[in-house]
């Protein structure tokens, strides 16, 4: 008999289920298989991207030079100041590149779309156009080797290395196909896109770093390595959600995919972990049909729109989510657990679900 890791576990109402179900439904993970028989490039095959590398090592290596050594001596104002970053630059990557630009899951009036558009470039991560476009292309061919950063390479790889060589040919030509025409476009985008690498410059490096500075006589060199820190951090929050949100937790929605419900991918990257679900209801602004409070980004979507500046926002009905649910979920849906498609819970129907 399988041995079945904790979070396949099932719920069970009046029976538990028979050793044969269980085999079956830890049989029916096609991400097991897929990552089981997946045959990962030979070490040769991948192109490095040397720039990429030194880049992101040695950012690296500052941050952690920085948060061991230099840190320790800042004043409160440069922490409270940096965590106070990390929140807004993550907020432009959640609910600005993410929900808003890639997912078009609601809409923005102007000056939303220019105060997202600044928080995402505080993170300094790639243009709008290519990070839709990478976007786009993850959620339309996920796990596949159209997928930019396919988990089934492994968790380093979904994680940072895909950052670190080349994309393969069938990424850059599924990226081709995508319509992109509403980011084309759009103003405010073609602005960005214009001044990129000036706007970069200034909102990732100069801004954070000097504000400390001039504000509250920081160190030059500590605001600068604490800006590193944040820099870093952010990165791999974001990565973090390419791998260990597609490779550890339940899967409510769709048992058949990769991506997870990772609670502590969400508890730092301001709701971006509820992934088994984002990957069903991409276009979803709230990225989880849960009202959990690790879910900032919703919050924050749903108080623009109370103030008039975001509108139109998107969701699935719920009984489409419970249907979905009932029909390819793995069981660990806390309402609507099924045990290979039938619901576990037999009075669900008296109970008007
Ligand atoms: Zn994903
Ligand atoms: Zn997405």
């Amino acid at each position: 008999m399988v041995s079945i890791p904790h979070r396949f576990k099932f719920k069970t109402v009046n029976m538990p289920p028979t050793p044969q179900e269980v085999d079956e439904r830890f049989d029916a993970h096609a991400y097991v298989r897929a990552i089981k028989t997946h045959q990962k490039p030979a070490m040769k095959d991948y192109k490095l991207k040397k720039l990429n590398i030194l880049f992101v090592t040695a950012f690296h290596l500052l941050a952690l030079y920085g948060l061991f050594t230099k840190l320790t001596v800042a004043k409160w104002q440069t922490y409270a100041w940096t965590i106070f970053m990390i929140n807004l630059s993550g907020l432009g990557v959640s609910a600005g590149i993410h929900r808003y630009w890639s997912h078009r899951s609601y809409k923005a009036k102007l000056p939303l779309k220019i105060f997202l558009t600044a928080c995402y470039m505080l993170a300094g991560q790639l243009k709008i156009i290519h990070w839709v476009r990478d976007h786009r292309v993850h959620h339309k061919y996920s796990e596949t080797e159209a997928d930019p950063h396919d988990t089934r390479r492994g968790l380093f790889f979904a994680h940072l290395g895909w950052f670190m060589c080349e994309k393969s040919p069938q990424v850059s030509e599924k990226g081709r196909q995508l319509d992109l025409s509403d980011v084309l476009n759009d103003p405010v985008a073609a602005f960005h896109d214009k001044h990129f690498e000036l706007l970069r410059l200034f909102f990732c490096y100069i801004l954070p770093s000097d504000i400390p500075v001039y504000f509250w006589a920081e160190d030059a060199w500590v605001a600068f390595l604490a800006n590193c820190v944040r820099y870093v951090w952010v990165l791999n929050i974001t990565w973090s959600i390419n791998s260990f949100a597609h490779r550890m937790g339940p899967k409510p929605y769709d048992r058949e995919l990769m991506p997870s419900e990772n609670q502590y991918v969400s508890l730092v990257a301001l709701g971006e972990g509820w992934h088994n679900y984002h990957h069903v209801f991409p276009y979803d602004y709230r990225s989880s049909e849960m009202n959990h409070f690790l879910n900032p980004t919703k919050k924050f979507i749903e108080l623009m729109a109370r103030i008039g500046l975001a509108y139109d926002l998107r969701t699935p009905s719920d009984d489409l989510v419970r249907k979905r649910v009932l029909r390819t979920g793995d069981g660990s849906h806390e309402t609507w657990g099924t045990v290979a498609g039938v619901p576990v819970l037999a009075d669900c129907s008296e109970r008007g679900y």
